[in-house]
């Protein structure tokens, strides 16, 4: 994305003025929520401090001989660092083990080779002679040893060297790489901002500002429900999941909607809801709702329970999230049984409001 997003401009002015005094850090933390263009903000700092012929604000030219390598993505002085595929119960790094045989269970992380191969990069003279420049993203998806063998690089950054840290999870990074790095932090615009941005950019006859409270006011991810079909899918599900707490959908066939698409995404749905749920039965008109739009579904569900089944409920709906994302567990079965209890709890909660 090469737009300059309107929330980003302080940071940016803050790091320019920094710059021209000479004062630039050489290790940046950029983070903060999903979805506020965090990547993007730091490919565009990268390629600024590269470029050959800045304007006025800082950016790059676009049309210098590095701002043409760094497009091509062989600027020489720029280093990408991310997560690559690691095998959980293996032996280290080895990547000829990998031959399809049997079910290995894989994660992404950033491994300690490659931090080595950035330190060792970082060491070498700048071929164009600025500065040296290594993104790294996600960043909290270093492991602890890559981490520990960044430490040096950070405590002593081997001459012009610009370390670029993205994460939206800056907590999960160790102390010890926080403390190193001046933290850049990215907060949601104000709606003011961001709602202007938004309607510009959807088309359709959604309403930005219900497409962007679902989003939890982070306008890239509100594009992105706008644009996909991914707000069509949060609708089916809400109503499956209304007609199974009705009686009128077996939780066995809700368990397949459910396990069809972004099974970590629809799950997060389930837990937003279960959060208005709570919210709805503590107050009737709560200040903010995550599903505005879902308004009257969520206030028939709450309707139908009592509040410790409901915190009840979205204890189960975050471990189910848990065990499905993390772990290598049965998730239809699981959801099944969910939903199963789900629907059994509203059908007597019928029954007992009824008597
Ligand atoms: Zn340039």
């Amino acid at each position: 994305m090469d737009e300059h997003l309107p929330w980003h401009e302080p940071l940016w002015r803050q790091i320019q003025e920094r710059r021209a005094v000479g004062r630039l850090p050489h290790a940046l933390l950029l983070g903060g929520p999903p979805g506020l263009g965090k990547l993007s903000f730091a490919c565009r700092l990268a390629q600024a401090l590269l470029c050959e012929s800045p304007g006025a604000a800082g950016d790059a030219c676009g049309q210098c001989r590095t701002c043409r390598l760094f497009r091509a993505g062989s600027h020489p002085d720029y280093s990408r660092v991310q997560p690559e595929d690691e095998q959980k119960s293996g032996e280290g790094d080895s990547s000829a083990g990998d031959t399809g045989s049997g079910k290995k269970k894989k994660s992404k992380v950033i491994k300690i080779d490659q931090i080595r191969d950035l330190c060792a990069f970082l060491d070498h003279t700048a071929q164009y002679g600025g500065y040296k420049i290594a993104l790294l993203e996600p960043a909290d998806q270093l492991n602890v040893n890559a981490a520990n063998s960044l430490l040096k690089t950070l405590e002593e950054p081997p001459g012009a060297c610009v370390l670029l840290l993205v994460t939206a999870r800056p907590a999960r990074l160790p102390a010890t790489v926080r403390s190193r790095c001046q933290l850049i932090r990215f907060d949601r615009p104000a709606t003011e901002q961001a709602l202007p941005w938004l309607t510009a950019r959807m088309t359709g006859d959604l309403d930005p500002a219900t497409v962007l409270d679902v989003a939890a006011g982070s306008p890239l991810v509100a594009l992105s429900y706008a644009e996909g079909d991914r707000w069509r899918r949060r609708r089916e599900l809400a109503d499956g999941y209304d007609r199974m707490l009705t009686g009128r959908l077996d939780p066995i066939q809700a368990a397949e909607q459910w396990m069809q698409g972004d099974l970590a995404e629809n799950l997060r749905w389930l837990i937003g809801w279960h959060t208005d749920l709570i919210r709805l039965k503590m107050n009737p008109e709560p200040p903010r709702l995550s599903h505005p739009d879902l308004s009257p579904w969520l206030r028939r569900w709450t309707a139908r329970q009592a509040p410790r089944i409901l915190f009840e409920r979205l204890d189960a709906v975050v471990q189910l999230y848990t065990l499905c994302t993390t772990a290598q567990v049965n998730a239809p079965l699981l959801l099944e049984a969910f939903l199963s209890e789900a629907a059994g709890d509203d059908q007597s909660g019928v029954q007992k409001t009824s008597v």
